[in-house]
């Protein structure tokens, strides 16, 4: 009977430590299928921890060394390397057949520690720590079938004290023929169980309950199993679906990618097109200004004269319209050229006042330019552009403001580097809901129905020239009070202070040569800065006399007086392009023979070469290289 009884417990607990194993195998499992800790591993490593259990580990070999890959419980933590007995186990569960086990023992603590290597030979090991006290009598169930029986638990195949696992008793079991021996297969490892009656043994109803427990164990390894899977799913189906809006993602990228390049196909179209029509509608246009022109010249009655001054005002208006919309395609497909440079602000904008000076008188409005010293900068501009949007803000802030309203131009540094143009008036203010609109070509906000005249392209054309010189356009209103329209732009170092930085020291004192031995040279420029610059430069070389020219027509004529040795020659003239002076100069028998050098900031390859092609000496980009400069002077003068 006893053996009857001791052979149930004996395989209860092989059922119950076989449980653990499998525990531990799909544990291992489910870690090894996240490539790493996470979600799977950790929730059901975190259910299994109760009372007894009290830490769960998964460590691998990496470089030789075991470490913690994650570890719940009292388990030292992921990344911490193994140690001791611990690592020990470990290195026997990686060639052991199955659990293998091992009894840690210290002052507080006494551990039953089982480890299982995933597949022997395999590089990762799980383990748990389960709390276990030998010193103490497990208590007895009081309706336990097992209640008269004493029951002794090493983990080793003999009897040795400090193997003991378990015990129901305080007495002795030595083996005698009272007392029940044998050994446990756990995992990879013998265990000894010994067993003895407490009083007489009645009849078994235990194997009943044995089996019920021994169908709880494996319950409990399939229900582990289970959460394993339905977590491993989850994880499968949320990866499907990232993979899945991964390439869903990927489509519209793709769609919208081809849709933008078709709308920027669309949009150079339309802009080639605009660009076309515009030089179409041009020459017609010019015909009809020009003969306008000579019949205004020629004896007229008032009424013509009254119908020749619509021809030539409406085709005025026609004319800068197109100019303004061959200008905005231009931007749209970076044609526009850009003469980009420093200028100087506060004479530009000196200009720029008396230019809409009259129109101000008109509309009686008190024009207020900045006395202080905060305009006189240079900005990075391309000196035509700016003047053109700075009229476009004046004369807006002149016909959308009251009758005797002001306006007023200043500016400020809005960073170490920009400086912002503020053109503020005492208009209506436009609504909030209407600024948005402001930038919009021919949109007109209805001013359309009022009696200023416009066509809504000013502001648009304005901010896209902003926009191309590196800088903004914007605006701050508030209605009933007024706008305050701003460019800002990127401040430059006034170039006659760049060259002599650059120049410091380097050049002695010049000594003036009699006027009949100097070499004229005439610089058509209309950037006084530039002008600037370049006198400084050749008052370096005392046996050189400038002559500028702010015109290409002037330039022309002073060449044709004074037969200079040399011409420099800016591209973006007020009058004529420099390229239609170029040609002049070659055409004219008295000045063909004139080097001429191109100083511009246009530096595309195509133009370089056009002009070179077209009879120039030499082509400079600006910022101009000061020695490259003076070499050519220094060539032609000695000549
Ligand atoms: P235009 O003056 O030819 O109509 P713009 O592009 O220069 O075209 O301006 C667009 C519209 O913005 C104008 O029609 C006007 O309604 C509004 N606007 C421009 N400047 C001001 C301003 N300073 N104050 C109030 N409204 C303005």
């Amino acid at each position: 009977m006893l053996a009857e009884r001791a052979g149930e417990v004996a395989a209860l607990l092989t059922s119950a430590t076989s449980s653990t194993a499998s525990t531990l195998r799909l544990l291992g499992e489910a870690y090894a299928a996240r490539q790493g800790a996470g979600g799977t591993f950790t929730a059901t490593a975190r259910s299994l921890l109760n009372a007894s259990v009290v830490g769960i580990g998964v460590a691998e070999i990496a470089g030789g060394d075991l470490v913690v890959r994650a570890g719940l419980g009292a388990s030292p933590a992921a990344g911490d390397r193994l140690a001791g007995q611990r690592a020990e186990l470990a290195r026997r569960a990686l060639r052991a057949p199955g659990l293998v086990s091992a009894l840690v023992q210290n002052a507080a603590t006494h551990r039953l520690t089982l480890v299982l290597a995933l597949a022997r030979q395999s590089r990762t090991v799980v383990w748990q720590d389960s709390t276990v006290d030998p010193s103490r009598p497990a208590a007895r169930t009081p309706g336990s079938p097992y209640r008269e029986l004493d029951v002794r638990l090493y983990r080793s195949p003999d009897a040795r004290p400090d193997q003991l696992v378990l015990t129901t008793t305080a007495a002795d079991l030595s083996p005698s023929p009272s007392v029940d021996r044998r050994t446990l297969t756990v995992g990879a490892e013998q265990w000894l169980m010994l067993t003895a009656a407490v009083r007489p043994l009645g009849g078994s109803s235990a194997a009943l309950v044995s089996w019920t427990i021994l169908a709880a164990g494996i319950a409990a390894a399939v229900l582990t199993a289970l959460i394993v899977e339905a977590f491993a799913r989850r994880q499968q189906y949320a990866v499907a679906l990232v993979q899945q809006r991964t390439s869903e993602l990927a489509r519209t990228v793709t769609e919208l990618e081809t849709a933008r390049a078709a709308a920027d196909a669309a949009n150079h179209s339309k802009s080639e097109f605009l660009s076309r029509m515009s030089h179409e509608l041009r020459t017609p246009l010019n015909a009809v200004l020009g003969f306008a022109q000579l019949l205004d010249l020629g004896e007229l009655t008032d009424e013509q004269r009254e119908a020749v001054n619509l021809i030539l005002k409406g085709g005025n208006h026609l004319l800068q319209l197109i100019n303004d919309v061959l200008d905005i395609s231009r931007i749209e497909t970076g044609d526009l050229p850009l003469s980009l440079e420093a200028v100087e602000l506060d004479l530009l904008l000196v200009d720029v006042l008396d230019l809409v000076r009259p129109l101000a008188a008109q509309r009686r409005i008190h024009l207020i330019g900045d006395r202080r010293s905060s305009c006189c900068e240079y900005v990075f501009a391309d000196r035509q552009r700016l003047k053109q949007i700075l009229l476009n803000l004046l004369s807006n802030g002149i016909k959308y403001n009251q009758e005797g309203g002001s306006l007023a131009v200043s500016c400020e540094r809005s960073s170490a580097t920009r400086l912002r143009i503020r053109v503020s008036d005492t208009g209506p203010g436009i609504p909030a809901e209407q600024v948005g609109l402001l930038f919009v070509p021919f949109e007109r906000l209805g001013a359309g129905r009022t009696e200023v005249e416009g066509v809504g392209i000013g502001l648009a054309l304005s901010r896209q020239l902003a926009r191309a010189m590196g800088g903004t356009l914007d605006v701050d209103t508030t209605l009933g009070q007024g706008s305050t329209f701003w460019i800002e732009l990127a401040l430059v170092e006034a170039p006659v202070e760049r060259y002599e930085r650059l120049t410091a020291g380097t050049t002695p004192a010049p000594i003036q040569p009699p006027p009949e031995d100097r070499h004229v040279v005439l610089y058509i420029e209309d950037n006084l800065a530039n002008l600037k610059l370049v006198q400084n430069l050749l008052g370096r070389r005392p046996n050189i006399k400038i002559i500028p020219a702010m015109q290409g027509r002037l330039g022309l004529e002073l060449a044709r007086e004074h037969h200079p040795a040399l011409v420099l020659l800016d591209l973006h003239l007020p009058d004529i392009g420099g390229d239609q002076v170029l040609q002049e100069l070659r055409d004219d028998p008295a000045t063909t023979s004139i080097p001429v050098v191109i100083l511009s900031a246009d530096a595309t390859p195509g133009q370089v070469q056009r002009l070179l092609s077209a009879g120039a000496t030499a082509y400079l980009t600006k910022p101009f290289d000061v020695r490259e400069l003076l070499g050519i002077l220094d060539t032609v003068t000695t000549q």
